[in-house]
C-alpha cells in the first residue's frame, strides 16, 4: 500500500522511520564472501524478522581475526558483541539464534579502524567505556594521543580514557582501536575476504575534532588481515512508495523539515530548481521525526528530544489554526483505515493484540531468566495475535 492513501484517513502524517540502507564503501574487493554490513548484524542479533535468516561465518576451524570499519557507536557494538562472554550476553534479550551462533563464535581479534584520529573519532564515551571494559578481553591501542587538557571535554575524557587502558594484560581474546587508516581495498583470495589494505593518513590538526586529512604524496600502504570484515560507515533513510503523490522527496537521505515541519520546493517555483530553503515552502499535515528527520546522528535521548520537537510542532500549528491534510469526512481515522488494509489483503494488529504477542515475548523469557525472548517470526506473531497466519 502506498503511503499517500493515509491522507484520506488522517489530518497529519507524522514519517518517523530510520534510517536502514546500509552505505557502502564503494572501493574494489567490497562484494568478496565474508564482508557483512555492521547493521546487517545489528539487526540480526537484535531479533529483525526480516534478518533472522542471515549468516555470519563466525565459527569455523580457526581464531578469527575481525576488521570493522568505521568508529562510530554501532562499529563499537558490534566489537563489543562479538567478544562479550556468553554468561553476560544471557542476560541480554538477544533471540536464542543469535546466541546459539555466537555461542560457536571462534572470534579472537577484534581490529576497530577508523580513517582519521581519536579526536575526530564518532564514537561516545559510554560505548568506549564498554569496549575497554569487555571482561575477558584485553584493550589495545597505539596513537601519539595529544595531551587531554588542550582538548574540549569530551575529548579530554576520551584521550584519558584511552591512555589508561591501552596495553592492558595480553588474554586470548582482544579489541583494538586504529586510528589514520583510509580504506583502500579489500584483498580477497579470489573468492572470500583474507584482508585489507589501508592507505596511512595525516591529519591537518590533531586536536580538532573536525580536523580533516592532508593528502601526501607518498603514500604508505598498510595492510591488515582478516577472516570477516564489518563495514559501520553510517546509513540513509530510504523513500517510501507513495511520497512523491504527497509532494514530498528525501534529499540526500532525509526529508527536509523544519522543527519537524517537512518542507517540499515550493509549486510557485518555475524554472531554475534549487535545493536551498529559500524555495522549500511546509507542506500541509505532514511531519518527520526520528533519523528520517535528522539523518543518522544522535544517541537515543537526542532522537527522542528531537521527536519532541516534532510533537510540539504539530500542536502548534493545529493550535494556530494552519492547514492539514484534507482528510475524507466519512473515511476518517483508524476505524476507516482498517477497512483499508483489510481491502488490500493485510491484517491490521490492534493494540490490544499487539500486547498478547508482548505478553507470550514475557513468558517465554521466564524459563531462560530474560526479560522477554523475542519472537521473530511473523507468522507466530499473528497467530498469538489471534489472526490466521
Ligand atoms: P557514525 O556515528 O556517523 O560513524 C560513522 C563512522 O564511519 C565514522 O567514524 C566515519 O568517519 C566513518 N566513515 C564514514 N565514511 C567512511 C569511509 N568512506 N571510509 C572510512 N570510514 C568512514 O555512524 P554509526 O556508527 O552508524 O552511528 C549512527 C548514529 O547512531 C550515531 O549518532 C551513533 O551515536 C548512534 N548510535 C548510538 C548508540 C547508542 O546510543 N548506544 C548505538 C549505536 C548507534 P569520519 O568521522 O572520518 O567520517
Amino acid at each position: 500500500m502506498d503511503v499517500n492513501v493515509l491522507q484520506h484517513y488522517y489530518d497529519a502524517i507524522v514519517f518517523a522511520y530510520g534510517a536502514s540502507r546500509p552505505r557502502k564503501l564503494g572501493i574494489e574487493g567490497e562484494d568478496a564472501a565474508n564482508i557483512y554490513s555492521a547493521g546487517d548484524f545489528v539487526n540480526w542479533y537484535n531479533g529483525l524478522p526480516s534478518h533472522r535468516h542471515h549468516q555470519f561465518h563466525l565459527d569455523g576451524p580457526n581464531p578469527k581475526r575481525v576488521i570493522i570499519i568505521g568508529q562510530g557507536n554501532v562499529a563499537l557494538d558490534v566489537g563489543r558483541i562479538l567478544l562479550t562472554p556468553l554468561d553476560v550476553l544471557a542476560n541480554t534479550d538477544m533471540p536464542q539464534y543469535a546466541y546459539d551462533a555466537l555461542a560457536k563464535s571462534q572470534v579472537k581479534r577484534v581490529s576497530i579502524i577508523g580513517r582519521r584520529g581519536p579526536v575526530q573519532a564518532a564514537f561516545t564515551n559510554k560505548e568506549l567505556r564498554e569496549i575497554v571494559n569487555i571482561p575477558g578481553a584485553a584493550f589495545n591501542t597505539r596513537f601519539p594521543f595529544p595531551d587531554p587538557k588542550t582538548l574540549p571535554r569530551p575529548q579530554n575524557r576520551m584521550i584519558d580514557l584511552l591512555r589508561k587502558h591501552q596495553g592492558t594484560t595480553p588474554a586470548e581474546k582482544t579489541i583494538s582501536l586504529e586510528f589514520c587508516l583510509k580504506p583502500h581495498r579489500f584483498v580477497t583470495d579470489g573468492d572470500r575476504v583474507v584482508g585489507m589494505e589501508f592507505i596511512r593518513q595525516t591529519l591537518v590538526s590533531p586536536r580538532d575534532p573536525k580536523s580533516p586529512v592532508i593528502e601526501l604524496a607518498d603514500e604508505e600502504r598498510v595492510f591488515v588481515p582478516a577472516d570477516m570484515v564489518f563495514t559501520s560507515i553510517g546509513y540513509s533513510s530510504v523513500p517510501l512508495r507513495g511520497m512523491a503523490a504527497l509532494g514530498i522527496n528525501l534529499i540526500r537521505g532525509v526529508l527536509p523539515n523544519d522543527e519537524g515541519r517537512v518542507k517540499a520546493i515550493s509549486a510557485r517555483d518555475f524554472g531554475l530548481v534549487r535545493s536551498d530553503d529559500a524555495m522549500m515552502e511546509r507542506v500541509d499535515g505532514v511531519y518527520a521525526a526520528g533519523w528520517v528527520k535528522t539523518g543518522p546522528t544522535g544517541v537515543i535521548a537526542s532522537t527522542m528530544y528531537s521527536s519532541f520537537e516534532t510533537g510540539e510542532s504539530l500542536v502548534q500549528d493545529w493550535n494556530d489554526g494552519r492547514s492539514f491534510l484534507k482528510a475524507d469526512a466519512e473515511k476518517r481515522g483508524w476505524e476507516g483505515f482498517k477497512e483499508e488494509v483489510r481491502r488490500v489483503g493485510g491484517e491490521p494488529i490492534e493494540w490490544e493484540e499487539w500486547k498478547k504477542i508482548e505478553e507470550e515475548e514475557g513468558k517465554r523469557g521466564e524459563p531462560l531468566g530474560k526479560e522477554r525472548e523475542k519472537i521473530v517470526d511473523t507468522r507466530q506473531m499473528l497467530a498469538l495475535a489471534g489472526h490466521s497466519p
